[in-house]
């Protein structure tokens, strides 16, 4: 193994290696890698800004400066990538053969790890940064035909939901605050021996009510509205309370169908002992779901729980119908 060899081989461990830890931080997935690509892009254009020379301000003319950089170190080969404008987007086609990020790409893809392709994402920082506007990646991976495609458009989605600023987290702009299930279960508790009979009013609409603003802070214009939703929905997941599942997504019928797993809901519930008479407990649930779809669907949708862990079944199951039939 050359030299070259060994640093690359480092390079994509370095990359498997932050996958591994956001796959197991709170909070974590694809979107911290991306902005650890993007903050090690950023000091690599400082430092080799002197020999960027874009011929226009056009996105594809921006890349292949950009590439043409890299390529000058010996660190890409330019004729790996082609660049092509489509309406506001740009495609990016690279040739995965004698890609340097080949082992991270395929490890992280087998082992279900956080993955973003650092050339995308490169490539997309440096179009951002010139363009003084957001833009987001959207890839696809034909290994048959050996190249990676993507897209650099401007950006629908929020960069995360989730977020560190200064000594706040927030929550889709709201700021955040992260509590015990012990602490949250005798505050459901207070209002339980107050008024047992409310409480699964109070999660239900309290969690519509956020969930929308959520909802409303994306771009509600993000053309693939099961994309949309399934984004939001891995933010529940990051923050350890539940794992979504989609199973049916019928935008035509209005029906849809998701499984969920490790509802701390469902653990609360069985813990404090908040039940009038053992039964479906995910209100919470219920109410984000309801609110997703509505606001997707343009219609007012509401969700019903079948199954529940809390009741000892294996998973959560919710149905989501319109309103009003
Ligand atoms: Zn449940």
């Amino acid at each position: 193994m050359s030299n070259t060899d060994f640093l690359y081989a480092m390079l994509n461990n370095i990359y498997l290696g932050m996958s591994q830890v956001t796959s197991q931080v709170p909070m974590g997935g694809d979107y911290w890698i991306e902005l650890s690509t993007e903050m090690m892009v950023e000091r690599m254009f400082r430092k080799f800004r002197h020999l960027f020379t874009p011929a226009s301000k056009r996105p594809a003319d921006i890349c292949r400066a950009w590439i043409d950089v890299m390529d000058a170190q010996g660190f890409v080969n330019k004729h790996h990538y082609r660049f092509q404008e489509e309406g506001d987007r740009l495609r990016v086609e690279i040739q995965r053969q004698g890609c340097i990020y080949l082992e991270y790409c395929t490890t992280a893809r087998e082992e279900g790890l956080p993955f973003v392709c650092p050339r995308m994402v490169s490539c997309k920082w440096v179009v951002s940064h010139l363009t003084d506007q957001p833009y987001q990646v959207e890839m696809t991976i034909n290994s048959e035909g050996n190249s990676s495609i993507g897209y650099i458009s401007p950006a629908g989605l929020a960069d995360n939901i989730l977020a560190r600023k200064g000594d706040r987290i927030t929550i889709a702009g709201e700021r955040a605050v992260v509590v015990s299930t012990n602490t949250y279960g005798y505050l459901l508790k207070a209002i339980y021996q107050y008024a047992p009979q409310i409480l699964p009013q109070v999660l239900y609409q309290s969690s519509y009510s956020a969930s929308l603003v959520e909802y409303d802070r994306v771009d509600p214009r993000y053309p693939d509205k099961r994309e949309l939703i399934e984004w939001l929905l891995q933010h529940t997941n990051y923050l350890g309370v539940i794992r979504y599942e989609i199973v049916e997504f019928d935008e035509i019928n209005k029906r849809a169908r998701i499984r969920g797993y490790g509802s701390y809901m469902a653990e609360m519930f069985l813990k404090h002992n908040l039940f009038l008479t053992p039964h479906m407990t995910c209100d919470s649930a219920r109410g984000r779901l309801a609110a997703y779809f509505s606001r997707a669907w343009n219609m007012e949708m509401e969700c019903e729980e079948m199954e529940c862990e809390a009741l000892g079944n294996s998973c959560c199951e919710f149905v989501v119908l319109p309103k009003h039939l």
